[in-house]
């Protein structure tokens, strides 16, 4: 007890030194100032970051649906789901940089954070107008998130002066991609050696949803959007190098919609029950991974996050058995390298 109450004092004494705070000050915005990780954006290698692997739900250290690819100059995000700006920032992506979103709905979990990255990337200084595709439809999300960003616009080209905050960089430019019938992709745009197809998922009633391909120098990543278990997105994806596809584990939605039922709470129960027919579950994805013939799935887009091991394991029940490579849990600041001409995937957390 006498060791605690000293260690209390040494404690109150270290937290009052001012010393001690204005060192951290400084610490603090040193790491601040570390420039983003431009680098990535020219190194020869496709890098997809996750800076959002939750879904609507609330989850500790997810933002929702997010998924960065930089390659050869680009920056590109598929989807910018609530909370995702923050993810991109805290891991000093080059912000700047950010060319293009990629909507694969409109769900407002794939969606929300359009705004701030709008606004937050301008802000560190893009220096051209955002592109921001998507279905039919996406004008009128691109038009909507203008208007309500408007005033603020205003504010800072008036704060900051127009030589820093340009406006005509600021403008987010609506692009409808429109399909061919049959489920065929279509290209998105091709430069600097990176092409991007966009194709049909199911995701019904929503539609059209959209998955994107991304290929590299011989590197590709496939991102699924939302979408019940699609013979379409397999069809797209042969031989992608990583799979990044949504999952929702109906075992255990189940379960907690069997609770909700039988406490009464109606609107609960009926909502789980509904979502049940418009995604994929881990098995399902493990499935599709298997018949594109895909190096590595990461799962993301999870249904319910899993908070802790027992629950990932629970997650993941049956996948082992659908898909002989290697299976990945995404988590929000995922980072994976793949140099060109290659067959590695580098793997690591982000700081
Ligand atoms: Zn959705
Ligand atoms: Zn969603």
């Amino acid at each position: 007890m006498i060791h605690r109450i000293a260690s209390l004092f040494v404690l109150v004494g270290v937290l009052g030194c001012e010393g001690i705070q204005d060192r951290m000050m400084e610490r603090a915005a040193q790491q601040a100032a570390q420039d983003d990780r431009v680098e990535w954006l020219d190194d020869g290698a496709l890098h997809v970051v996750l800076c959002g692997t939750g879904s609507p739900i609330p989850a500790e250290g997810r933002a929702s649906a997010c998924t960065a690819v930089i390659a050869g100059g680009h920056f590109v995000l598929v989807d910018v789901g609530p909370g995702s700006y923050n993810t991109i920032g805290l891991h000093r992506l080059p912000r700047a940089h950010i060319d293009s979103v990629l909507l694969t709905h409109f769900h407002s979990d794939h969606m929300g954070d359009l705004g701030e990255i709008g606004m937050q990337s301008w802000a560190f200084g893009r220096a051209a107008p955002l592109r921001v595709y998507g279905p039919p439809g996406v004008k009128r999300v691109v038009s909507g998130f203008t208007t309500a960003y408007g005033h603020d616009t205003g504010y800072r080209v008036e704060h900051h002066g127009a030589d820093i905050m340009p406006r005509a960089a600021r403008a987010l430019e609506a692009r409808v991609i429109a399909l061919p019938k049959h489920g065929e992709s279509r290209l998105v745009f091709e430069a600097d050696g990176l092409a991007v197809r966009a194709f049909s998922v199911n995701h019904k009633p929503v539609t059209p949803a959209y998955g994107y391909r991304f290929d590299y120098k011989g590197r590709s990543v496939v991102v699924s959007g939302d979408t019940a278990k699609s013979a379409n997105l397999v069809r797209n994806s042969q031989g992608v190098d990583l799979l990044v596809h949504e999952a929702l584990a109906a075992h255990m939605i189940e379960v907690a919609q069997q609770v909700a039922a039988k406490a009464g709470m109606k609107r609960r129960a009926k909502i789980m029950a509904d979502i049940l027919d418009y995604h994929t579950t881990p098995v399902e994805a493990a499935e599709v991974a298997s018949e594109t013939g895909a190096s590595m799935l990461v799962l993301n887009h999870l249904v319910p996050a899993p908070p802790n091991a027992i629950a990932e394991r629970l997650f993941l029940r049956g996948t082992a058995d659908a898909f002989a490579g290697e299976i990945v849990l995404g988590e929000d600041g995922m980072h994976f390298r793949l140099p060109a001409d290659s067959d590695a995937i580098h793997r690591e957390m982000l700081d």
